[in-house]
C-alpha cells in the first residue's frame, strides 16, 4: 500500500508541475517590449449624466489616473466605469487585448480628434459572434495607426477587472499558444477523468463512481466558464446559460462535492452526524441550482459564495476528522480539497481586489483542480477496492463457517444414520423374534420356508418339516398357572435348539405351545432320527420352574418334501399338520410321519 502511494503521489506532482511549468512558461516568455504596451488607462465611475459626448469634452483632470503593473480590479460592483486610453501612432498594426473574460458589456470607441472613428459592443450579454476577434477574452483591432484615443464603457455583475494590453497581433499569436496548451492540457486531464470515472462505474455499478464522474464534469464547466473558453466553444450561442454559469455549475458542483465525499469518506458508516449534514449541504445546493434557473447572478452570487466558504469548510473538516480516526482515504481527501481551496481562497482574493496576479489567479486554482481531481479519484478507487476487499473477506469467511456446518451436519446426518441403521437392524430382528422365547417368529418362517422349500425344489435334496405340539398344555396352565407354562415354554425353546446343533436346522415358534422344526437337506430317515431324538430328550428332561421340577412330552408330526412330491410350500405344511393331528390321536408322546411317495419310489 505505501508503496503504490508514494509512486502514485510522485505521478500527481509530476503532472501538475507539468501543468504548471506550462502555464510559468506562458507567462514569463517575455513579450518585446515595442509590440507590447500596458497603456495609461484613466478612468472615472457613470453617472446618471454622462455620455461620450460629455466625457469627450472633459479636461483631463476629471479622470483618474489607474496604477500602473498588475492587471486592476474593482471587485463585485454593479456600478459603470468608463475608461480611457491614449494610443501613440505605430507604423504596424496592432490590437487591443483585455485579458479577462466575465465582463457583461464593453462598448468600445475609438476617437480621433474629437470624432469617432469606430465603435464595438462585446461582452458575455451578446453572442458570442458579435466579437469582432474570436477569443476567449477581448481582443479588437485598432481601426488605424495614427495616434488616437480609446474610451471603454464597462459595466458588470460579476467582479470587474481590467487589464488592459495593446499588442501586435504576431506577438500576441506566439505569446497565446501557450495558454492554449495549457488550458488544453487542463481540459483533456478533465475529460479522461470524466469518462474514466463514467467507465468504471458502468464496469462496478458504484454509485460514487457516477457522483465522481459528474462532479468532474461540473469543475469543468465550471473552469470553462471561467476560463471563457465555455463562452467560446460549448455555449457561444447562449447568453443566458453564460450569465448562470457560475451560479447554475457552481452550485451543481458543490452538491456533487458533498456526494463524491460520502462515497469516499463513506460518512454514512463512519459518522452519522457529519452524513446527515453533508445531506443538508446537498439539498441546499439542490435549491440553490433551481433558483440558479431564474434569479439573475448579481442576487445569487453571494448566497453561493456565503454558502460555499461554509460549506468547503465543513468538507474539509470531514475529511480531517476521519483522517484522525484513521482512515488512509480520508488523509488523500483532505489534501485534494485542502489543496483546492487554497487555490480558490487566493482566486477570491484576487477578485475581491485584494490580491493581485492574474497568473496565479487563473493558473493556480486550474493546477489545484487537476490535482484534486486526480488525487479524489485514486482515493475513490482505493475506497472501492477496500470495500471489495472486505466483501471478498466477508465472503470467504462466510464460506468456511458454511463449510463447517455442512461438515458437522454431515458427520450428525452420519451418525443419526448409523443409529437409524442399527435401529432398523433390531426392529427387524424383534419383527422375526417371538418375545417370549427368543426364537424365530412365524412371520420369519413363513418367509425363510418358502426360500427354504424353493432351494430344495430346485437342488433336489429333502426338505424335512417337524410340527411339535406340547402334550396336555393347557391343564397345566390351568393347574399351575401362566407363568409356570412360559417357564416350561422357555426351557423348551433351550433344549431344542441344543438339539439341532446343524447351522442351517432352525427352530421356530409358530404358535402358542406349537413349534415348527425346519430341517434342509435331511431326508425321512434322518428326520425321524432326530424327531425321536427331540421326543426322548424332552421325555427325560426335567423343566426348572418355580414350582418345582415339570416334565412334559410332546407330539411331531413331520412331513419331507421332495421334487415333485409337494408343489406348494403350504402342501407341506399342511401335511405335517396333518401327521400331527394323527400323532395326538394316537395317544400323544408320538411322532407320525407323512408317507407320500412317488410312483417311482
Ligand atoms: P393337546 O395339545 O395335547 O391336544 O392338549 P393341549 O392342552 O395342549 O391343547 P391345546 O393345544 O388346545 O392348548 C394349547 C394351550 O396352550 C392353550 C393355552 O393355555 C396354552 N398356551 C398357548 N400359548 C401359551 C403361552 O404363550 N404361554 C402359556 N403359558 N400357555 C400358552
Ligand atoms: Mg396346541
Ligand atoms: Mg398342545
Amino acid at each position: 500500500m505505501n508503496v503504490s502511494w508514494g509512486r502514485w503521489v510522485t505521478l500527481v506532482l509530476l503532472l501538475i508541475i507539468g501543468v504548471a511549468v506550462a502555464a510559468v512558461k506562458a507567462q514569463s516568455t517575455p513579450p518585446k517590449p515595442p509590440q507590447v504596451v500596458k497603456p495609461t488607462i484613466h478612468y472615472q465611475a457613470e453617472t446618471n449624466t454622462t455620455t461620450l459626448l460629455g466625457l469627450l469634452q472633459q479636461p483631463a483632470a476629471a479622470w483618474q489616473q489607474m496604477p500602473a503593473g498588475e492587471a486592476v480590479s474593482f471587485g463585485y460592483t454593479p456600478q459603470a466605469y468608463w475608461f480611457k486610453v491614449s494610443v501613440g501612432a505605430n507604423d504596424a498594426d496592432r490590437m487591443l487585448y483585455l485579458g479577462y473574460p466575465l465582463l457583461d458589456s464593453i462598448d468600445v470607441y475609438f476617437v480621433q480628434a474629437g470624432q469617432v472613428l469606430s465603435q464595438v459592443s462585446m461582452g458575455d450579454q451578446y453572442p458570442f459572434a458579435q466579437r469582432p476577434i474570436h477569443n476567449k477574452n477581448f481582443v479588437v483591432p485598432l481601426p488605424t495607426h495614427a495616434a488616437h484615443d480609446i474610451y471603454l464603457r464597462v459595466q458588470t455583475e460579476s467582479s470587474l477587472r481590467f487589464p488592459l494590453e495593446i499588442w501586435s497581433p504576431l506577438q500576441f499569436m506566439e505569446f497565446h499558444q501557450y495558454q492554449v496548451a495549457a488550458t488544453g492540457l487542463y481540459f483533456g486531464l478533465i475529460l479522461c477523468m470524466v469518462f474514466y470515472n463514467l467507465f468504471t462505474y458502468l464496469v462496478t455499478r458504484d454509485r460514487s463512481f457516477l457522483n465522481y464522474s459528474a462532479y468532474t464534469l461540473s469543475v469543468g464547466l465550471l473552469m470553462a466558464g471561467l476560463d471563457g473558453v465555455g463562452y467560446q466553444y460549448l455555449w457561444p450561442w447562449s447568453v443566458w446559460i453564460q450569465d448562470r454559469i457560475v451560479t447554475m455549475i457552481g452550485s451543481i458542483m458543490i452538491l456533487f462535492a458533498t456526494l463524491v465525499t460520502m462515497g469516499v469518506l463513506q460518512t454514512k458508516q463512519h459518522s452519522a452526524r457529519l452524513h446527515r449534514v453533508l445531506r443538508f449541504f446537498m439539498a441546499l445546493y439542490g435549491v440553490i441550482f433551481l433558483l440558479s434557473l431564474i434569479l439573475p447572478y448579481a442576487v445569487l452570487i453571494p448566497f453561493v459564495l456565503g454558502f460555499a466558504v461554509i460549506c468547503c469548510g465543513f468538507l474539509l473538516s470531514c475529511g480531517i476528522i476521519l483522517w484522525r480516526r484513521g482512515l488512509i482515504y480520508a488523509r488523500i481527501y483532505t489534501f485534494a480539497l485542502g489543496g483546492l481551496l487554497a487555490a480558490i481562497s487566493v482566486n477570491s482574493l484576487g477578485y475581491l481586489g485584494l490580491f493581485e496576479s492574474v497568473f496565479v489567479q487563473r493558473y493556480a486554482i486550474m493546477a489545484a483542480s487537476a490535482f484534486e481531481v486526480l488525487l479524489l479519484s485514486w482515493a475513490l478507487a482505493l475506497r472501492f477496492n477496500e470495500s471489495r476487499q472486505e466483501q471478498l473477506v466477508l465472503k470467504e469467511q462466510l464460506n468456511h463457517q458454511l463449510e463447517d456446518m455442512v461438515t458437522k451436519r454431515t458427520q450428525e446426518l452420519k451418525q443419526v444414520m448409523l443409529r437409524l441403521q442399527k435401529a432398523n437392524q433390531e426392529l427387524e430382528q424383534k419383527s422375526n423374534e417371538d418375545g417370549l422365547t427368543g426364537l424365530y417368529n412365524r412371520r420369519f418362517l413363513n418367509q425363510e420356508f418358502k426360500r427354504e422349500f424353493r432351494r430344495s425344489m430346485r437342488s433336489g435334496r429333502e426338505l424335512t418339516l417337524i410340527m411339535l405340539d406340547i402334550d396336555h398344555f393347557k391343564p397345566l396352565n390351568d393347574s399351575h398357572g401362566h407363568l409356570v407354562g412360559d417357564q416350561i415354554l422357555i426351557e423348551l425353546a433351550q433344549v431344542l435348539r441344543q438339539l439341532l446343533r446343524r447351522a442351517s436346522d432352525t427352530v421356530y415358534r409358530y404358535g402358542g405351545e406349537e413349534f415348527v422344526v425346519l430341517l434342509p437337506d435331511t431326508d425321512e430317515i434322518g428326520a425321524r432320527d432326530i424327531a425321536m431324538k427331540i421326543a426322548e430328550k424332552v421325555r427325560q428332561h426335567a423343566f426348572d420352574t418355580d414350582q418345582g421340577e415339570m416334565r412334559i412330552t410332546v407330539s411331531m408330526g413331520v412331513a419331507v418334501a421332495r421334487p415333485g412330491v409337494y408343489d406348494q410350500p403350504t402342501q407341506l405344511l399342511a401335511a405335517a399338520d396333518e401327521a400331527l393331528y394323527r400323532a395326538k390321536a394316537a395317544g400323544r408322546d408320538q411322532i407320525r410321519v407323512v408317507a407320500k411317495r412317488l410312483a417311482s419310489d
